[in-house]
Formats: structure tokens, C-alpha cells, sequence
């Protein structure tokens, strides 16, 4: 229930005034794929309201943040499409955009924060706010900060000095309700004594998240706050903070606040940033296409609609409102991500396809010499690969009998297509396809279909010794466009060289 003196906070979308959203991520190691989903959200929903996106580097916490980290970050978020209004590489009124350039800001408003008595010292060292955690917990209290440092005496802060005790800054939370109106999960009330007085800098100085975060979204007027779920706690921290921001005559307004649900990994467990599933460097050495990426990300929580899972950004963009996202908690399921994903590879111009998949048809994952690679026979097998895959990675292994001088055979396929009769079947198969049409793969599929019938064999059943014999696979590309691209003396050296292992 609102208190009366619980801040008001607007939820209302548009009322004629762009929105002005955040993606603020830390620069810690590879992106991960929830960040990903966050920014993808950030991104339609400025992109939906012709908002501004603002684009922050949140890297305060020297000991974890490298400029390595961030040119991945940079990079990554390129590679996913995402362009931004403000930020990094493009400016901006409230630059700089990285929060490491912005220390003497934070320095400011901590001062003006602990000027104005919204903010104190506080001496108290772990070991006593550990013990006295504990006795709270044992006489059933809660156990946050108990106002211990709220009212020291000039004496009492001198005698902490003398004994050589710097101190960290603390927040003082207001005694009262705090109340806010989450855009996914609707109201949401905090009791003032679950909200204890919090730090916002430590005793060397440095500011903290709790600070800089949402200073930094007060002056660079974000209006909506749209991020995950594990961050819901930190809300009617920021709230407080907010008004008292506004008070000072730092902030203009108190932002709506959305908070995206958990995603949930394998176990139904939440899918963690150290989970190499939740890697988003994975996906793209996998081959997926970040339009296939995003569009799988983005059901994690919202939908187009109930029956059309592929749709392009654009889409999406034209449709997203925040307020349909389910609060419920989302599970990513890898392999309704890698369908989606062939879906838009299925979307692609074929030109366009054939270019994505150049980094796997070259070292390090192909395993022919350069010199063996053939244009002519990839430009025509493109297509047919295109109906296929799932993801582009899976290019290298479903071409590699085009350009090995002898198939890459795979143990377990030779096992399950060379059976009783193979020999039979293929000499049979390579006398029909000696004599069949190789200008068209209708005459070699006719081949294969007669050999098969000579020996009482339905045609799935004939082609998978042929197909063994000249790809090294029992699955693969559709198999007569492959003999027809591979050609006619290729395919008969295989066959005879399959036919001669067999019967050593
Ligand atoms: N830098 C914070 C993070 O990556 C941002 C959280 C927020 O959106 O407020 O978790
Ligand atoms: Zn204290």
C-alpha cells in the first residue's frame, strides 16, 4: 500500500516525451546472454517509443573491469546490431559514458549527499557489524544495518578517528514505505525496516554500484529502468536515493523501473553468468546469426504473438511494449534456440548465406588445404546446405567431401551403412551410375533407385552406402545434388575405394 509520503513515480509510457532507456553493463569478461536480453529490451523499447538508448560502461570496480573486457563488450554489441543514441564511439550531452571517467561527479554528490544529512559516516568495522548481524538473527531482529553510526556525536566520530578507523559512506534510508509500480510486475512494497541504511562508498573512497548507478541514470535523465530481475532488491534502495537526488536539485524525476525475468538453464536453475551455456562468445562460434540470436533471446519473456515464434527486429520493434513481458520465470532451451536460428538462416539471400559462412570453410576449422578449396563446387552446393543447417558452424563437416582428396569417414556411420550386401548394392549402384545422365540429379537418384530395387532395397536403404562411401556420413546434404557437385570420376573412386576396403 502507498504510504503518503512514498514518492511518486511515473509509469506512464510516451505523454508525448521520447524515452530515454539505459543499457549500462560491467565490462567483466564475455557478455553473457541474459546482459544480452537486457539490452535487447532497452534497445526495442527506445527503439518502439523513438526514445533515446543510452549506452554506459559501468566499470567502477578496477579490480574486475579490463580494457579487454571492454573492447569484447563494444565489440559484441556491435556484432549483435545494437546501435545506440549516446555512449561509447557516438557521444553525447552527458559524456563521459564510462563510469571510471566519472569519479569527481561521484565525489561531488556523495558530499552533497552527506552535506545535506541523507548520507553519514559510518566507523562500524566487519567484525562488529557481523556480530551484531548475528545477535539480531538470534533474537529474531532483522539483521541489516542497525542505524549504529546514524547519530554520532562530533566527539564519538573523533574517537573512531583517533583510533585510526576511516570511514565508508552510508545512505540514510527514510523511515517509511516505499512503494513503486514495476512496468512487468506491477506494484511492489518495501517495509522500512527490510530496507536498512546502505553503503554507497567505501572507506578508500571508491564509490559503489548503489551510488553511481543510479546518479548516473539521474543525470543523464534515463525516465525508464529496464533490467533483470536479480536486481529487483536494489530498487527501493534506489528509490529512496532518487527522491533524495531530486531533493537536492540533482535529478529531475524518479524513473519507471521494469524488471525482465530470471532465465532459467538446465535443472531449472538459474542460468548463471560463469555457465558456458549462458556465454554469448559460444553462439557466435557456433554460427548463429545474432538476427537468429536475438530473436530467440527475445522470447525469453515476450512474444509476437501466440503463433509466430520468427520474426525479424524490425517486427519486433513495431510491436514491443514492455508491459506484455511475463514476470514469470523464463527457461532457455538450447535447442528451440538453434531452430529458430536455422529458420533465419532459411531467411537469408543465398548470396548473403554463402558469405556468413566463410570464417568455417577457412583455417581453423577446415580441415582440407586452401589450395583444395573449389569455388565453383561451394557456390553451387550453397544453396542446398541452406536448407539444412542449424547453426553455421555445422558448414565445415557437410562440405568437407568437396574439397578432402578422400572423405573424413566417421567410424560410427561406416559401421551402420556398411552392412551384409553393401558390396553388392554398390557395385550395382556404381554400374547404374556409370551409365546415368550427371547433368542432372533426377538421373542419379534414378541410379541409386534401381540398384536398390535389384536388391530388394527401398531407396533410403541404397543410398546410405553410397552416401558412407563418398561423403564418410550417413546424414548430410541432400545426397545426389552432392555426387552431381562432387562429380562423376570423384564418385566412382570413392565407390571403388569404398568397395576395396570392404572386401579386404
Ligand atoms: N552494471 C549493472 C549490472 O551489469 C547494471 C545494473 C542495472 O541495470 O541497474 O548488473
Ligand atoms: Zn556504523
Amino acid at each position: 500500500m502507498a504510504n503518503a509520503n512514498s514518492p511518486k513515480i511515473s509509469t506512464s509510457l510516451g505523454q508525448g516525451v521520447p524515452p530515454r532507456v539505459r543499457f549500462c553493463p560491467s565490462p567483466t569478461g564475455n557478455p553473457h546472454v541474459g546482459l544480452v536480453r537486457t539490452a535487447l529490451f532497452n534497445w526495442a523499447f527506445a527503439r518502439h517509443n523513438e526514445g533515446t538508448l543510452v549506452f554506459r560502461i559501468e566499470d567502477t570496480d578496477a579490480a574486475r573491469d579490463s580494457e579487454e573486457s571492454y573492447g569484447q563488450l563494444l565489440d559484441s554489441m556491435r556484432w549483435l546490431g545494437f546501435d545506440w543514441d549516446e555512449g561509447p564511439e557516438v557521444g553525447g550531452p552527458h559524456e563521459p559514458y564510462r563510469q571510471s571517467q566519472r569519479m569527481d561527479i561521484y565525489r561531488d554528490v556523495a558530499a552533497k549527499l552527506l552535506e545535506a544529512g541523507r548520507a553519514y559516516h559510518c566507523y562500524c568495522s566487519t567484525e562488529e557489524l557481523d556480530a551484531r548481524r548475528e545477535a539480531a538473527r538470534a533474537a529474531g531482529k532483522p539483521s541489516g544495518y542497525d542505524g549504529h553510526c546514524r547519530e554520532l556525536t562530533a566527539e564519538q566520530k573523533a574517537a573512531y578517528e583517533a583510533e585510526g578507523r576511516t570511514p565508508i559512506v552510508r545512505f540514510r534510508m527514510p523511515d517509511e514505505t516505499i512503494t513503486f509500480t514495476d512496468l512487468v510486475r506491477g506494484e511492489i512494497t518495501y517495509l522500512p525496516e527490510n530496507v536498512p541504511d546502505y553503503g554507497i562508498v567505501r572507506a578508500n573512497g571508491a564509490p559503489l554500484y548503489t551510488l553511481v548507478n543510479p546518479v548516473d541514470d539521474a543525470l543523464m535523465e534515463i525516465t525508464h529502468v529496464l533490467r533483470g530481475e536479480d536486481l529487483l532488491s536494489s530498487t527501493p534502495r534506489q528509490v529512496a536515493l532518487y527522491k533524495a537526488l531530486t531533493e537536492l536539485g540533482i535529478a529531475k524525476q524518479i524513473p519507471a523501473f521494469g524488471h525482465l525475468p530470471y532465465v532459467m538453464g538446465e535443472g531449472n536453475k538459474k542460468l548463471s553468468k560463469r555457465d558456458p551455456q549462458a556465454s554469448l562468445n559460444l553462439y557466435r562460434e557456433r554460427g548463429f546469426l545474432p538476427e537468429g540470436l536475438l530473436n530467440y533471446l527475445s522470447l525469453l519473456g515476450w512474444s509476437l504473438s501466440a503463433d509466430q515464434d520468427i520474426f525479424t527486429m524490425d517486427e519486433m520493434v513495431a510491436a514491443f511494449d514492455v508491459t506484455d513481458v511475463n514476470p514469470n520465470p523464463a527457461r532457455f532451451d538450447l535447442k528451440k534456440a538453434e531452430a529458430i536460428n536455422g529458420d533465419h538462416i532459411r531467411l537469408l539471400d543465398v548470396k548473403d548465406f554463402a558469405e556468413r559462412c566463410a570464417p568455417w570453410l577457412k583455417a581453423p576449422f577446415a580441415p582440407w588445404a586452401p589450395e583444395d578449396f573449389d569455388q565453383s563446387a561451394w557456390d553451387a552446393i550453397a544453396p542446398h546446405a541452406q536448407t539444412r543447417l542449424k547453426v553455421l558452424s555445422e558448414i565445415t563437416d557437410n562440405v568437407d567431401f568437396l574439397f578432402l582428396p578422400e572423405p573424413a569417414f566417421d567410424e560410427a556411420s561406416w559401421t551402420k551403412a556398411m552392412k551384409e550386401g553393401s558390396d553388392a548394392l554398390l557395385r550395382t549402384a556404381r554400374e547404374k551410375l556409370d551409365a546415368a545422365d550427371w547433368s542432372s540429379p533426377e538421373s542419379l537418384k534414378e541410379a541409386v533407385l534401381a540398384a536398390g530395387e535389384a536388391h530388394g532395397l527401398k531407396l533410403g536403404k541404397a543410398q546410405a552406402p553410397v552416401r558412407v562411401a563418398v561423403t564418410g556420413r550417413t546424414i548430410g546434404l541432400p545426397l545426389f545434388e552432392s555426387l552431381e557437385i562432387l562429380g562423376k570420376e570423384k564418385t566412382l573412386a570413392r565407390v571403388d575405394a569404398a568397395l576395396a576396403k570392404l572386401t579386404a
